[in-house]
Parts: structure tokens; C-alpha cells; sequence
């Protein structure tokens, strides 16, 4: 048993202490605690207006950012499954399902397509609201196929790391797609297309 109990069922954190990024129209900056509009802080690239703080942003928001709002999206048919019949608090389904609903990209990477002063470019671009940007197989394999893509049409790539680690509710195939990414990269330096490497916050380790 406990040591403190709850008075009341159903307390729990403000909805505003966990989001991840603003929504509606007001900011409250996580240093500086001031506020701003949302339009101003996505009007300063959304570093805080007041005291520059950078906030985190999701995929989209990189998307809109590096090609100026105009990309194609890639590889959105694959999707998660629940190969392990995974439960912890609640079925992986439960998780993924809940997942789709908050968000609107379909996994912890969205790809996509674009230009930057008039020259192709390819965004791999990891979101922290998808369960907590954890590298499941569809991570790993979007990764890996936007590698191929680059080396087949000789684009450069950016991927943007923005991850807690490993879905552990996929376990042993999360791992697996280490080993695959690394070894395309690999293929990738050897085909001399250039790879570039962006490891945002809270983005630990190498
Ligand atoms: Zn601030």
C-alpha cells in the first residue's frame, strides 16, 4: 500500500503541463512563463518572442518550416502492428489507436519530399507526441526507405532525431532496425549522397 492516497479519483496533471507543443491560441513559455499568441510564436520560427526559448515542434512544423509549407509526403501506407500481442498498462493496439487520434502523423517519422533554394531535399523528420518518437518497424523501415529513395535518385537527407528510444512494445524487432538503418547509411556514404544529421531535444545519446 501507499503512503499517500488520492482524496479524490480522477486527479490528474493539467492538460496544460503535458502537452508538447502549444495548440490553441495561446503560449505560455516553459522558461520565461510568459505568454504569447500561438501566430507569433509560429511567426518566430517558433522560438519564444520573448525570450527565445526553442520550443518543440512536431514533424509538420519542421516540414513547413524547411520547404516553406510545399512537400509531399512518403511512405505513409506502412503502419504499425502489434506483432507480439504486446500488453503493458493497456494492448498496443489500445496505444497505437489512442496515438492516431492525437496526432496528425501516423508514426514516430514522417517523410517527406521537398525543395530548399530550388534543390530536392528528403526530411525524415521524428515526432516526440507519437509515443514519445519511439523507433518501432515502421520507424526503422520509412528510414530505410528513404534512404534507398535518396540513393536512387542521388538526393541528399536529413533526419531530424527526436526519440525516447526503442518501442518496447515491439521489443526485439525495434532493435532489429538499428543494424538496417546503420547498414543503409553505410551504402548511402559509399554512394557519396549526403546525409545530414539533426538531433533535437530531448534526443539523448549517438
Ligand atoms: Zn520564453
Amino acid at each position: 500500500m501507499g503512503w499517500f492516497k488520492r482524496l479524490k479519483d480522477g486527479i490528474q496533471t493539467a492538460t496544460r503541463n503535458k502537452k508538447e507543443a502549444p495548440e490553441g491560441i495561446w503560449y505560455k513559455c516553459e522558461r520565461c512563463r510568459e505568454t504569447s499568441t500561438t501566430k507569433e510564436l509560429r511567426e518566430n520560427f517558433y522560438k519564444c518572442p520573448k525570450c527565445n526559448y526553442h520550443v518543440r515542434i512536431g514533424s509538420h512544423e519542421y516540414f513547413e518550416l524547411i520547404f516553406d509549407g510545399n512537400y509531399e509526403l512518403l511512405f505513409e501506407e506502412l503502419r504499425s502492428t502489434d506483432v507480439l500481442q504486446f500488453t503493458d498498462l493497456k494492448p498496443y493496439p489500445d496505444r497505437l489507436k489512442e496515438a492516431y487520434k492525437k496526432n496528425t502523423v501516423t508514426d514516430a517519422i514522417t517523410v517527406a519530399k521537398g525543395k530548399v533554394n530550388r534543390r530536392s531535399l528528403i526530411v525524415a523528420a521524428m515526432d516526440f507526441r507519437f509515443i514519445g518518437g519511439s523507433m518501432g518497424s515502421v520507424v526503422g523501415e520509412r528510414i530505410a526507405r528513404a534512404i534507398e529513395f535518396c540513393i536512387a535518385n542521388r538526393i541528399p537527407l536529413l533526419i531530424i532525431s527526436r526519440s525516447g528510444g526503442a518501442r518496447m512494445m515491439e521489443a526485439a524487432y525495434s532493435l532489429m532496425q538499428l543494424p538496417k538503418t546503420s547498414g543503409r547509411l553505410t551504402q548511402m556514404a559509399r554512394a557519396k549522397v549526403p546525409f545530414f544529421s539533426l538531433m533535437t531535444d530531448p534526443t539523448t545519446g549517438a
